[in-house]
Protein backbone atom coordinates (compact mmCIF):
# COMPACT_ATOMS: atom_id res chain seq x y z
CA UNK A 1 0.00 0.00 0.00
CA UNK A 2 0.93 3.42 -0.75
CA UNK A 3 2.35 5.72 2.14
CA UNK A 4 1.98 9.20 0.49
CA UNK A 5 1.92 12.62 1.77
CA UNK A 6 3.25 16.66 0.71
CA UNK A 7 5.11 19.21 3.05
CA UNK A 8 2.39 20.82 5.28
CA UNK A 9 2.46 24.51 6.66
CA UNK A 10 2.56 24.51 10.06
CA UNK A 11 1.59 28.65 10.10
CA UNK A 12 -2.35 27.42 11.98
CA UNK A 13 -0.38 25.33 14.43
CA UNK A 14 0.25 21.63 14.28
CA UNK A 15 -3.87 20.67 15.46
CA UNK A 16 -5.00 22.08 12.49
CA UNK A 17 -2.67 20.87 10.15
CA UNK A 18 -3.09 17.44 10.93
CA UNK A 19 -6.19 17.75 9.93
CA UNK A 20 -5.42 19.32 7.08
CA UNK A 21 -3.50 16.34 6.23
CA UNK A 22 -7.12 13.84 6.89
CA UNK A 23 -8.53 16.22 4.88
CA UNK A 24 -6.10 15.95 1.54
CA UNK A 25 -6.61 12.08 2.55
CA UNK A 26 -2.87 11.90 2.57
CA UNK A 27 -1.16 9.15 5.35
CA UNK A 28 1.46 11.39 6.49
CA UNK A 29 2.95 14.98 6.32
CA UNK A 30 6.48 16.75 6.09
CA UNK A 31 6.35 20.03 8.27
CA UNK A 32 9.58 22.32 9.17
CA UNK A 33 10.85 21.48 12.14
CA UNK A 34 11.11 25.46 12.73
CA UNK A 35 10.79 28.96 10.55
CA UNK A 36 12.19 27.55 7.49
CA UNK A 37 14.13 30.98 6.74
CA UNK A 38 14.51 32.44 10.34
CA UNK A 39 15.50 31.10 13.57
CA UNK A 40 12.56 31.26 16.06
CA UNK A 41 9.99 27.88 16.71
CA UNK A 42 6.92 27.96 18.35
CA UNK A 43 6.43 26.59 21.90
CA UNK A 44 3.28 24.49 21.64
CA UNK A 45 0.80 24.07 24.43
CA UNK A 46 0.17 20.84 25.78
CA UNK A 47 -3.14 21.10 24.46
CA UNK A 48 -1.98 21.06 21.43
CA UNK A 49 0.14 18.63 21.14
CA UNK A 50 -2.86 16.07 22.55
CA UNK A 51 -4.67 17.19 19.95
CA UNK A 52 -2.32 16.76 17.59
CA UNK A 53 -1.62 13.36 18.48
CA UNK A 54 -4.82 12.21 19.14
CA UNK A 55 -5.49 12.97 15.20
CA UNK A 56 -2.37 11.42 14.22
CA UNK A 57 -3.65 8.28 16.16
CA UNK A 58 -6.99 8.12 15.11
CA UNK A 59 -6.16 8.17 11.29
CA UNK A 60 -3.00 6.08 11.38
CA UNK A 61 -0.85 8.26 10.35
CA UNK A 62 2.52 6.79 8.71
CA UNK A 63 6.40 8.05 9.79
CA UNK A 64 6.46 11.28 9.81
CA UNK A 65 9.11 13.49 8.54
CA UNK A 66 10.21 17.09 9.84
CA UNK A 67 12.65 19.22 7.40
CA UNK A 68 15.61 21.65 9.26
CA UNK A 69 15.26 24.87 8.25
CA UNK A 70 17.96 26.31 5.25
CA UNK A 71 19.33 28.47 6.98
CA UNK A 72 21.29 25.84 8.65
CA UNK A 73 24.47 25.42 7.39
CA UNK A 74 26.59 22.80 9.03
CA UNK A 75 29.42 22.41 6.68
CA UNK A 76 30.14 25.80 7.36
CA UNK A 77 33.72 27.01 8.12
CA UNK A 78 32.52 30.77 9.40
CA UNK A 79 32.55 30.44 13.12
CA UNK A 80 28.84 31.95 13.44
CA UNK A 81 26.83 30.57 10.75
CA UNK A 82 28.46 27.58 12.08
CA UNK A 83 27.53 27.34 15.80
CA UNK A 84 24.27 28.64 14.68
CA UNK A 85 23.59 25.78 12.62
CA UNK A 86 24.84 23.43 15.55
CA UNK A 87 22.59 24.80 18.17
CA UNK A 88 19.17 24.57 15.61
CA UNK A 89 20.22 21.34 15.25
CA UNK A 90 21.06 19.86 18.69
CA UNK A 91 17.48 21.75 19.28
CA UNK A 92 15.72 20.13 16.78
CA UNK A 93 16.85 16.63 17.09
CA UNK A 94 15.57 16.97 20.86
CA UNK A 95 12.29 18.77 20.47
CA UNK A 96 10.59 16.94 16.71
CA UNK A 97 12.09 13.12 18.99
CA UNK A 98 10.11 15.19 21.82
CA UNK A 99 7.04 14.99 19.72
CA UNK A 100 7.44 11.82 18.67
CA UNK A 101 8.46 12.71 14.85
CA UNK A 102 9.71 9.69 13.11
CA UNK A 103 12.65 11.40 10.84
CA UNK A 104 14.25 14.60 10.94
CA UNK A 105 15.96 15.65 7.12
CA UNK A 106 18.24 17.86 6.73
CA UNK A 107 20.33 19.22 3.71
CA UNK A 108 24.06 18.66 4.78
CA UNK A 109 25.35 21.92 3.51
CA UNK A 110 27.45 24.26 1.36
CA UNK A 111 31.07 24.54 2.04
CA UNK A 112 31.08 27.89 0.76
CA UNK A 113 35.13 27.54 -0.28
CA UNK A 114 36.17 25.34 2.58
CA UNK A 115 36.33 22.42 0.74
CA UNK A 116 34.28 19.00 0.41
CA UNK A 117 36.20 17.20 3.29
CA UNK A 118 36.51 19.98 5.50
CA UNK A 119 32.44 20.36 5.27
CA UNK A 120 32.24 17.26 5.92
CA UNK A 121 34.15 16.60 8.95
CA UNK A 122 32.14 20.28 10.18
CA UNK A 123 28.65 18.03 9.75
CA UNK A 124 30.07 14.93 11.35
CA UNK A 125 30.55 16.99 14.37
CA UNK A 126 27.82 19.07 14.38
CA UNK A 127 25.90 16.04 14.32
CA UNK A 128 27.87 14.37 16.89
CA UNK A 129 26.79 16.97 19.19
CA UNK A 130 23.07 17.11 19.01
CA UNK A 131 22.51 12.94 17.84
CA UNK A 132 22.91 11.67 22.00
CA UNK A 133 22.03 7.90 20.65
CA UNK A 134 19.39 7.80 23.18
CA UNK A 135 16.61 9.43 20.79
CA UNK A 136 13.63 7.26 18.60
CA UNK A 137 14.09 9.84 16.22
CA UNK A 138 16.20 9.46 13.37
CA UNK A 139 18.02 11.87 11.23
CA UNK A 140 17.69 11.62 7.44
CA UNK A 141 21.16 13.12 4.98
CA UNK A 142 19.05 14.52 2.09
CA UNK A 143 20.47 14.22 -1.56
CA UNK A 144 21.56 17.34 -3.30
CA UNK A 145 21.56 19.14 -6.64
CA UNK A 146 25.13 20.13 -5.95
CA UNK A 147 24.54 23.56 -6.60
CA UNK A 148 27.15 25.64 -5.79
CA UNK A 149 29.79 23.90 -3.04
CA UNK A 150 26.38 22.10 -2.00
CA UNK A 151 27.79 19.09 -0.39
CA UNK A 152 25.01 15.73 -0.48
CA UNK A 153 24.83 15.41 -4.46
CA UNK A 154 27.06 12.32 -4.69
CA UNK A 155 26.01 9.51 -2.14
CA UNK A 156 29.61 8.69 -1.57
CA UNK A 157 29.29 12.16 0.72
CA UNK A 158 26.63 10.72 2.16
CA UNK A 159 28.26 7.77 3.49
CA UNK A 160 31.63 9.74 4.87
CA UNK A 161 29.22 11.41 6.86
CA UNK A 162 27.66 8.78 8.52
CA UNK A 163 31.00 6.67 8.52
CA UNK A 164 32.39 9.32 10.40
CA UNK A 165 29.59 9.85 12.66
CA UNK A 166 29.37 8.61 16.57
CA UNK A 167 25.75 7.34 16.21
CA UNK A 168 25.50 5.88 12.60
CA UNK A 169 23.09 3.69 13.43
CA UNK A 170 20.70 6.98 14.21
CA UNK A 171 21.50 8.40 10.71
CA UNK A 172 19.57 7.24 7.36
CA UNK A 173 19.36 8.81 4.24
CA UNK A 174 16.08 10.57 2.27
CA UNK A 175 16.35 10.32 -1.50
CA UNK A 176 15.06 13.39 -3.46
CA UNK A 177 14.06 12.67 -7.03
CA UNK A 178 13.98 15.51 -7.89
CA UNK A 179 17.72 15.97 -6.73
CA UNK A 180 19.04 12.96 -7.50
CA UNK A 181 18.37 13.59 -11.32
CA UNK A 182 19.14 17.50 -11.44
CA UNK A 183 22.59 15.51 -10.10
CA UNK A 184 23.64 13.45 -12.48
CA UNK A 185 21.51 10.34 -11.48
CA UNK A 186 19.72 8.94 -14.30
CA UNK A 187 16.76 7.67 -12.82
CA UNK A 188 14.77 7.79 -15.81
CA UNK A 189 16.28 5.54 -18.04
CA UNK A 190 18.58 3.41 -15.81
CA UNK A 191 16.57 3.13 -12.23
CA UNK A 192 18.03 0.09 -11.93
CA UNK A 193 21.52 1.42 -12.13
CA UNK A 194 20.98 4.27 -9.69
CA UNK A 195 19.47 1.55 -7.26
CA UNK A 196 22.45 -0.57 -7.60
CA UNK A 197 24.76 2.09 -6.71
CA UNK A 198 22.78 3.22 -3.90
CA UNK A 199 23.20 0.04 -2.46
CA UNK A 200 26.60 -0.32 -3.20
CA UNK A 201 27.59 2.93 -1.99
CA UNK A 202 25.54 3.61 1.01
CA UNK A 203 22.99 0.23 1.56
CA UNK A 204 19.46 0.18 0.39
CA UNK A 205 18.38 -0.38 3.97
CA UNK A 206 19.36 3.09 4.86
CA UNK A 207 16.94 4.38 2.60
CA UNK A 208 14.07 5.96 4.70
CA UNK A 209 12.04 8.39 2.80
CA UNK A 210 11.23 9.44 -0.66
CA UNK A 211 10.91 13.38 -1.52
CA UNK A 212 8.74 12.61 -4.99
CA UNK A 213 9.02 15.62 -7.02
CA UNK A 214 9.41 15.97 -11.31
CA UNK A 215 12.49 18.67 -11.75
CA UNK A 216 11.55 21.82 -13.84
CA UNK A 217 15.82 21.88 -14.88
CA UNK A 218 17.27 19.47 -16.72
CA UNK A 219 19.33 16.09 -16.38
CA UNK A 220 22.42 16.97 -14.40
CA UNK A 221 22.13 20.71 -14.72
CA UNK A 222 22.66 20.56 -10.69
CA UNK A 223 20.13 23.14 -10.64
CA UNK A 224 17.08 22.87 -7.97
CA UNK A 225 13.43 23.62 -9.19
CA UNK A 226 10.64 21.13 -8.38
CA UNK A 227 8.04 20.80 -10.40
CA UNK A 228 4.40 19.07 -10.18
CA UNK A 229 4.76 15.29 -11.07
CA UNK A 230 4.47 14.63 -14.45
CA UNK A 231 4.80 18.42 -15.49
CA UNK A 232 8.48 18.06 -16.01
CA UNK A 233 12.00 16.74 -17.27
CA UNK A 234 11.32 13.65 -15.15
CA UNK A 235 7.97 12.81 -16.06
CA UNK A 236 4.96 10.77 -14.70
CA UNK A 237 5.81 6.92 -16.15
CA UNK A 238 9.31 7.55 -14.32
CA UNK A 239 7.94 8.92 -11.15
CA UNK A 240 5.16 6.12 -11.36
CA UNK A 241 8.49 2.94 -12.25
CA UNK A 242 10.13 4.66 -8.87
CA UNK A 243 6.84 3.90 -6.95
CA UNK A 244 6.11 1.36 -8.00
CA UNK A 245 9.80 -0.66 -7.49
CA UNK A 246 9.38 -3.14 -5.47
CA UNK A 247 12.63 -1.87 -3.11
CA UNK A 248 10.79 1.53 -2.88
CA UNK A 249 6.93 0.92 -2.96
CA UNK A 250 6.64 0.54 1.06
CA UNK A 251 8.49 3.54 1.45
CA UNK A 252 6.89 7.14 2.84
CA UNK A 253 6.98 9.69 -0.47
CA UNK A 254 6.53 13.14 0.52
CA UNK A 255 5.69 15.79 -2.08
CA UNK A 256 7.10 19.01 -2.47
CA UNK A 257 5.83 20.01 -5.59
CA UNK A 258 4.57 23.76 -6.22
CA UNK A 259 0.76 23.59 -5.23
CA UNK A 260 -1.33 24.51 -2.37
CA UNK A 261 -3.47 22.17 -0.21
CA UNK A 262 -6.54 21.51 -2.77
CA UNK A 263 -3.50 20.93 -5.81
CA UNK A 264 -2.03 18.65 -4.01
CA UNK A 265 -4.98 16.30 -2.75
CA UNK A 266 -5.24 16.26 -6.54
CA UNK A 267 -1.77 15.13 -6.97
CA UNK A 268 -2.25 12.87 -4.67
CA UNK A 269 -5.48 11.28 -6.30
CA UNK A 270 -3.88 11.23 -9.24
CA UNK A 271 -0.84 9.31 -8.76
CA UNK A 272 -3.28 6.44 -6.50
CA UNK A 273 -5.22 6.03 -9.57
CA UNK A 274 -2.52 5.62 -12.02
CA UNK A 275 -0.96 3.12 -9.84
CA UNK A 276 -4.02 1.23 -9.22
CA UNK A 277 -4.69 0.96 -13.09
CA UNK A 278 -1.14 -0.09 -14.33
CA UNK A 279 -1.10 -2.32 -10.98
CA UNK A 280 -4.21 -4.42 -12.49
CA UNK A 281 -2.50 -4.34 -15.97
CA UNK A 282 0.57 -5.35 -14.93
CA UNK A 283 -0.83 -8.27 -12.26
CA UNK A 284 1.73 -7.83 -9.91
CA UNK A 285 -0.40 -9.13 -7.12
CA UNK A 286 0.02 -5.37 -5.16
FE1 LIG B 1 15.01 19.44 1.32
FE1 LIG C 1 13.63 17.62 -0.90
ZN1 LIG D 1 14.82 20.83 -3.68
Amino acid sequence: MLTIGTHMSIAGGLAKTAGNVVRMEADTMQIFSRNPRGSNYKVYEEEEIEKFQKIRREHQFKALLAHAPYTMNLASGQERVYEFACTVIREDVERMDRLGIEYLVFHPGSHTGIGVEKGIRNIIRGLDQAVTGQEKLMVLLETMTGKGTEIGARFEHLREIRDGAAHPERIGVCLDTCHVFAAGYDIVDDLEGVLEEFDRVLGLELLKAVHLNDSMMPFGSHKDRHAVVGEGEIGLDALLRILRHPVLKDLPFYLETPLDDKGHKEEIRMIRKKLEGAGCAEGDGM
